[in-house]
Formats: structure tokens, C-alpha cells, sequence
């Protein structure tokens, strides 16, 4: 998380540099119209900004979801910078009318607007032409981007509602690019802003264009068949196991991949819960959390044809320590079933203790569990909350003493990963110590 923050510190505060570069605010004293103006440009110039990153970011390349440390991760920077936007965009939109309609009201007086020197570009003098055009497609735009993202944030909009609907905002975004390239400050073209905004606007352009064409992971896709279902009734998980109609590239324990089971309903990430050693086969551990995934066992049959997208995230288990701490909350068990799959195959020197709170049993599910932990050498530590209490940072150090010596895996209910994150902050482990898979993409 502490990169993501990093990321999105270091962009914003890059942006706002680049364009006091070429805006020196303290040089002058302005009016209230010159002010505006300046105003103006600014929240554009980040407005346009945080969204084109987001863009970028919609199309998954492979380079930030490595630097970020996974794709969950660069989805949430993804959000952030889409909040940012709207932020952003809301101020824009104020100080362009509020003003305006004071000047209606008869409050301020309308100021002269002059015409481009005779010397000016027959490129500016053209989209000076275009500025009633762009301003009213700019405003247009900024209602349905502000929908489409106060939607994306709302959680009662289903998911599957909410990921038909976001694409459209690559069509708002197309718009307020016209509208930035059209209303930016001519001047800007001369300065380092201008270019890294050009080159910026151009590589979001091209991701708004891929998300409207539906190619994003389209070249990580495989038809694959359900070979085998198994339904744990008592804990509403249900075993999945496909094999594959295409390559699989293979994958790293602890990757996910987004399964699309009906192309109406469309894809859903889950962990890949198998590790891949050649085999033709993927494992998937399903729980019904939510209105789809509770009708699966119903509806999925041997045999169905499914679209596997992956593999993504960098929940890998790469950690520098001599040893690791893994704590699972609920489904969050499936990347460390992964794992000890890949362990009891090729074992290695690390302790490893595996704390797993579950409040709900299911016999067979918690026997495989068990039997995983044990091929792998790994120390089970089962928990359930409502006799053993919490799984908090004290039952951690007091069964592993060696803390210290130890990388911390967690996935699990986001609240739960929180507590754990910051009970090892305030004990001192440093922040890269610390691995989270973040079970919400939204
Ligand atoms: C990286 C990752 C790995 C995951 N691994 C597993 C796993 O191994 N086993 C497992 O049971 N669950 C896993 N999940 C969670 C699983 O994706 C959701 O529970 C499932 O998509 C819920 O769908 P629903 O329509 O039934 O629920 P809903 O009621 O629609 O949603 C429940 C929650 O799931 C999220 N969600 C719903 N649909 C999607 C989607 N298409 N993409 C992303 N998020 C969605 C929503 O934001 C919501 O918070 C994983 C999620 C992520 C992000």
C-alpha cells in the first residue's frame, strides 16, 4: 500500500511542479479573472492528468502491476487517481461557471476576452475557434464522468452493473481530452508541461480506445473446461478444476486469474489455488460471498467451456526473510493453499507458521487444508474466533518468537489485514516486510 501512496504522492506533487514551471503565480499580482484563469489550468492540468494515468492503468501493462506489486494494487491506485479526477474536475467545473453566473446575476462585471496575437500558430488560432465547442463538450462530459465514477464508488451498485457501465467513461474521457487540448493555455506547449501532458493524453487516449474496443487482457485469455466440481456445503465453498482447450502460460502460487463463466455475467478474479507444475489443470476454491458466486454450484456442470484471464498479482511469496508468517481469513486461504501445493513438490529450509481463522467448518475442506500444511512442513495454527479468540498480533509473537526474522503474508477480509498490518508497524517491521492481497478490486 505504502507504494501506491508513494506512486500517487509522487505524480500529483510532479504534475503541480511541471506546471509551476511554467505558471510562476508569485511573479504577478492577478484580478479575480486572471486568478480564475490560473485556477482553471491548474485543476485541468490534474484533472486530465490523474485520469489519463487511470487509463493507462485500465489497460493492466504488465510494468506497473510488477512495480505496484500486483494487479489488485493498480487497481487501487486506479481508483484513487479516478477520485482525484473527479475532485478535480468538480473544482474545474465551479470555477468555470460560478462565475458565469454571477456575471448573469449582475454580481461581476464580464471582462474583455482579446483575440490571439496575429503571430500565434495557425494551430492555436484554430482551436481558438473551437472554444465554445470544447467548453460545452467539456461540460457535457464532466456530468456522465461524474456519474460513471460516483457509481464505481457507490458498493450496493453491483459489481456487474458497475463493470458494464464504467467503460463509458473512456468515452468521457476521449471528450475532456478534446476539451484539454483545445482550452490549455497555448503557452504550456512551450514549457516541459505541454509535451508531458501531449505524451500523457496520447497513452491514455490509446487505453480509452482499448477498454472501448473490449481488448484489454484479451491477449491472456485461454478456453479451459470444468473437469471436476466438488461443493463444500458447510462452508459454501465449491472446488472448481478446469483443464485447458489453449496454452496456459503457467503461473507463480499465489497468482489469481478472472474466470468468465457466462460471458453475460462477465469475468471474476480468483486465486488460482493449484500450483503449476505442468499439468493441464487449474484448481479454483469459490465461495458464495455474493449474489453470482452463491449460484455457482447450481449452475456450473462438467464439461462447461470457461474463459480463464490470467495470471495476475504478485502475491508470490518472494520474501527476502529467513522465514514467514502467513495469516488466511476465511477464503483468503486459497494463495497459501497454492503454495503448500508448490511446497510438498519442491520443500525448502523456512519455517513457515500459518495462522488460519475460520469461523465456519466444513470437515473436508479444513482435512485438505490440514493435509496441505502437513506434506509442505508447515505449522498450522487453526483458529476459531469464537473459542480461541482473534487472531491478533500478540497470539502472532507469542507463538513465533522469531518474528523478526520473518516476511508477513496476509489475505483475508480487509479490516482484519489492517489490524495486522499495523500491530507489526507499531512492533517496527518495515513496511516491505508486509504483504497484503487485496480480495476487492473496486
Ligand atoms: C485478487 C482477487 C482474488 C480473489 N480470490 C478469490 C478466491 O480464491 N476465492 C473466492 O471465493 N473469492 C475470491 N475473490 C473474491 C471474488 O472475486 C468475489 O467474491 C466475487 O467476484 C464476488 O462476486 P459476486 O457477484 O458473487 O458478489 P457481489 O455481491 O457482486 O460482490 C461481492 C464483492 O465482490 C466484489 N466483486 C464482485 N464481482 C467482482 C468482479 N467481477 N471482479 C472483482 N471484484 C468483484 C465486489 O466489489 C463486492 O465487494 C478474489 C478477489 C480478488 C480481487
Amino acid at each position: 500500500m505504502k507504494l501506491i501512496k508513494q506512486g500517487y504522492l509522487a505524480f500529483v506533487v510532479g504534475l503541480t511542479i511541471l506546471w509551476l514551471i511554467a505558471e510562476p503565480i508569485f511573479a504577478n499580482d492577478y484580478n479575480f479573472f486572471e486568478l480564475r484563469h490560473m485556477v482553471m489550468n491548474y485543476t485541468g492540468i490534474v484533472g486530465i492528468g490523474v485520469m489519463s494515468l487511470a487509463m493507462i492503468l485500465a489497460m493492466r501493462p504488465k510494468l506497473f502491476e510488477v512495480r505496484l506489486g500486483g494487479l489488485d494494487k493498480s487497481y487501487r491506485l486506479h481508483k484513487w487517481l479516478g477520485i482525484t479526477g473527479l475532485v478535480f474536475s468538480i473544482i474545474h467545473y465551479l470555477w468555470a461557471n460560478v462565475p458565469k453566473w454571477m456575471v448573469d446575476l449582475g454580481w461581476l462585471a464580464k471582462p474583455e476576452r482579446g483575440m490571439p496575437p496575429e503571430e500565434t500558430l495557425a494551430i492555436f488560432r484554430f482551436f481558438d475557434e473551437q472554444r465554445g465547442l470544447a467548453e460545452n463538450i467539456g461540460e457535457w462530459a464532466f456530468y456522465g464522468a461524474a456519474i460513471l465514477m460516483v457509481l464505481a464508488l457507490i458498493k450496493w451498485f453491483p459489481y456487474k452493473y458497475f463493470f458494464k457501465t464504467h467503460r463509458f467513461i473512456a468515452i468521457a474521457y476521449l471528450l475532456l481530452v478534446f476539451h484539454s487540448i483545445v482550452l490549455m493555455d497555448f503557452a504550456y506547449w512551450g514549457e516541459f508541461i505541454g509535451p508531458f501532458m501531449g505524451v500523457l493524453m496520447t497513452a491514455g487516449v490509446a487505453g480509452a480506445l482499448f477498454s472501448l474496443g473490449c481488448k484489454i487482457g484479451v491477449s491472456h485469455r485461454v478456453q479451459a473446461e470444468i473437469n471436476e466440481l466438488e461443493f463444500h456445503k458447510n462452508n459454501t465453498v465449491l472446488k472448481v478444476i478446469l483443464s485447458f482447450k489453449g496454452r496456459w502460460p503457467g503461473h507463480k502460487a499465489g497468482q489469481f486469474a478472472f474466470l468468465t463463466f457466462d460471458s453475460k455475467e462477465g469475468p471474476h478474479p480468483f486465486t488460482i489455488s493449484s500450483s503449476w507444475q505442468k499439468e493441464e489443470q487449474l484448481v479454483f476454491m469459490i465461495k458464495g460471498l455474493g449474489d453470482y458466486t452463491r449460484l455457482l454450484p447450481e449452475k456450473l456442470k462438467v464439461g462447461d467451456g470457461v474463459v480463464v484471464e490470467g495470471p495476475y498479482g504478485q502475491f508470490t511469496f518472494q520474501g527476502k526473510k529467513e522465514n514467514q508468517i502467513w495469516v488466511a481469513g476465511g477464503i483468503g486461504i486459497t494463495p497459501f493453499i497454492s503454495r503448500m501445493d508448490e511446497l510438498a513438490d519442491s520443500p525448502q529450509t523456512k519455517r513457515i507458521d500459518l495462522f488460519y481463522s475460520t469461523g465456519v467448518f466444513d470437515e473436508d475442506f479444513l482435512e485438505s487444508v490440514k493435509m496441505a500444511a502437513e506434506l509442505a512442513n508447515i505449522k498450522l495454527h487453526l483458529v476459531t474466533p469464537n473459542m480461541d479468540g482473534r487472531v491478533d498480533i500478540n497470539m502472532i509473537t507469542r507463538a513465533v518468537p522469531e518474528w523478526k526474522k520473518a516476511d508477513v503474508w496476509f489475505c483475508g477480509p480487509a479490516q482484519f489485514g489492517k489490524s495486522i498490518n499495523n500491530g507489526f508497524s507499531q512492533l517496527g517491521i518495515d513496511a516491505h516486510s508486509f504483504h497484503q492481497e487485496l480480495f476487492e478490486m473496486r
